[in-house]
């Protein structure tokens, strides 16, 4: 079973339990397709100003004082690849499993030509391979103020989708499930009303995994160049704040 993710935080996002549930039975892969750069986030942890994170309930801060740190582009690519690696590992993921596309896209720029060719790639030595990923449907995001909002970060997943769709069309793929983003759900709903989207649910024991492994995205350690990414980033869409854990798929029609 192979997950090709588009940014550094999804594969928690909108996959964590399938990938944590798929970990106990199959032999399971992580592909990140691009490489997160254009996150606002670098940009923020260099302002001089507050951190602008709420409290995490009952008094618990990532972290206090201003954001004073000097990240080159590289340098946050690399620290949203360790997040991204950690993550996957605290999902059950086999460390040997977890990869970079040599060929991942520039955040905002992947297209479904390249997610085809990443896909395939990946294919060539998994033939057997499920392939999950994000769903083909198109559904622009015409609020600036919903959480999450960026042209950028959706053209990336759609593109992925579409990438996946286009080789099961053609055969190439042998059995295709696509993740609905959950905080997009009632939007991918409203643009496709006809899809029948499933729902995984945690049990007791999986929503403590998942808890510990969102760790993974708040580590907090500038001495160690770890600066709690994906929290910052979008700490408004982490399961923590919105309450929903579930993960909703369906699976490509034949
Ligand atoms: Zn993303
Ligand atoms: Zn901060």
């Amino acid at each position: 079973m192979v997950f090709f993710v588009p940014h550094q935080d999804d594969e928690y996002l909108t996959f964590g339990l399938a990938i944590l549930r798929a970990s106990q039975t199959h032999d399971v892969h992580v592909v990140l397709c691009t490489d997160g750069s254009l996150d606002d986030t670098r940009n923020q942890l260099g302002s001089g100003k507050r951190c602008y994170l709420p409290e995490l309930g009952k008094g618990r801060r990532i972290h206090f004082g201003r954001h004073r740190y000097d990240i080159s582009v590289q340098e946050f690519i690399g620290i949203r690849d360790g997040e991204f690696r950690t993550g996957c590992e605290l999902l059950g993921v086999r460390p040997n499993n977890v990869h970079i596309a040599p060929n991942r896209a520039v955040d905002g720029s992947l297209s479904p030509d390249l997610a085809s060719e990443i896909i395939r790639d990946y294919l060539s030595t998994l033939p057997e391979a499920v392939v999950c990923t994000e769903v083909p449907i198109d559904c622009p995001l015409y609020d600036p103020n919903a959480p999450g909002y960026s042209d950028v970060y959706h053209s990336d997943h759609h593109a992925l989708g579409n990438g996946a769709r286009i080789l099961f069309e053609s055969g190439k793929i042998t059995e295709l499930i696509y993740y609905a983003d959950p905080y997009y759900l009632q939007l991918f709903k409203n643009a496709a009303p006809h899809i029948d989207f499933k729902a995984l649910v945690p049990n007791q024991t999986e929503l403590g995994v998942l808890r510990k492994a969102a760790k993974a995205y708040r580590r907090w350690r500038p001495s160690r160049r770890q600066f709690a990414v994906a929290w910052h980033s979008a700490s408004p869409l982490f399961p923590q704040v919105t309450g929903d854990w579930n993960n909703y798929f369906y699976r490509a029609p034949r």
